[in-house]
């Protein structure tokens, strides 16, 4: 979840071995490649769908994301269990990041086959700090957050509310003592199989993809997908921080330590060949947000104005969420890099402007 159309480089072309825009019918797994099964999932929100994977594990079986918590995602699992593989065949879950379409269901999946959720340690803290936070405390800092972004009172109140309003009952909720936690490098064993974990940032806290290089393929969750550009978004918990910096770091490091005919597997769309050209893709269009931030900071702007450039359309709530968080991702880069500074005013409201 979590993605917002921004393209401006030429789309690359892009190899699809299995077509492009095809998907194997909800509920049956399709085998991709030797023991790697291709699940869709169909989702109830505006992205209306992921790609699990699971993994022939021995005897048993390795689930790599989960899906939502909701119903129409616990009928798909049902169905899997009800022919394809039984619950107690599988060893182990695993996650690529806390985003809800990924962890959603890793509770309830947990439970049910009796195993354990691998997944990195910033993903689970920062999951975590979201379920436990205090949500009158929450409430006044997203007010000040989102009143720094120079929104209208009326609007102010309104994104608050969106904000506040996600909380899930404890039952669906991950514990720690469910989890181990795994890190960038650590080598994952799977069917006799290596499977090395290349932990991405920007998206995410700490974002683990799987890579085999027997089998030259790599389970990219959100870090790699063919045409949606992954959200990457300053939020009242990483105000100050440098996403974008590190996302762009993380497609380089795709780059770097990939093959580049590595079949991906992505998390959403569909499996394709030719990483290094999406990913140089999605560089050159950050670095073009940049540039039309560049020529906008002569007078200070607000991040309302400034995504008002850099997302010039209609945008419904959490698109205009989305698109602000982006926006201020793009800003804190240039901030970061000495390029503009911030300064807010008796108004509250945060403005930016040429170093
Ligand atoms: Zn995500």
């Amino acid at each position: 979840m979590s993605h917002l159309s921004t393209e401006f480089a030429p789309r690359p072309k892009l190899e699809y071995p299995f077509e492009m825009r095809w998907s194997p019918e909800p509920g049956k797994p399709f085998e991709v490649v030797d023991g790697v099964y291709w699940l869709r999932m169909p989702l109830p929100i505006a992205l209306d769908h992921i790609n699990l994977w699971i993994l022939r594990d021995g005897d048993g079986w390795t689930i790599v994301d989960t899906g939502y918590d909701a119903q129409v995602c616990k009928d798909v699992w049902e169905q899997v269990f009800d022919g394809f593989m039984t619950p107690k065949s599988v060893n182990k879950i695993i996650v690529t990041h806390f985003h809800p379409d990924h962890i959603g269901l890793a509770a309830w999946l947990a439970h049910k086959c009796e195993c354990s959720i691998q997944i990195s340690e910033g993903e689970y803290h920062h999951y975590a700090s979201i379920i436990n936070r205090d949500k009158a405390q929450f409430e006044a800092q997203a007010n000040a957050f989102i009143t720094e972004m120079g929104y209208p009172k009326s609007m102010v109140d309104k994104f608050v509310g969106f904000m506040v309003s996600d909380d899930k009952p404890a039952a669906s909720r991950v514990q720690q003592d469910q989890c181990q936690f795994i890190k960038d490098g650590d080598l994952i064993n799977i069917d006799q199989r290596q499977w090395r974990v290349i932990s991405g940032n920007g998206h995410s806290p700490e974002h683990s993809c799987l890579y085999n290089a027997e089998l030259n393929a790599m389970l990219s969750g959100d870090q790699s997908i063919a045409r949606i550009s992954s959200n990457v978004s300053v939020y009242p918990s990483n105000r100050d921080k440098d996403p974008l910096g590190d996302w762009l770091d993380s497609c380089q490091k795709l780059i770097d330590e990939l093959p580049d005919d590595t079949l991906m597997l992505p998390a959403h769309q569909e499996p394709f060949r030719g990483n290094p050209a999406r990913m140089h893709q999605l560089i050159d269009d950050h670095h073009a947000q940049l540039n039309r931030l560049r020529l906008s900071v002569d007078a200070p702007i607000s991040p309302v104005e400034a995504r008002a450039i850099l997302f010039d359309r209609e945008l419904n709530t959490i698109e205009t969420l989305l698109a602000t968080g982006e926006t201020l991702a793009h800003l804190n880069y240039l901030m970061h890099r000495k390029e503009v500074v911030m300064q807010i005013g008796a108004d509250g409201v945060a403005r930016y402007s040429a170093y």
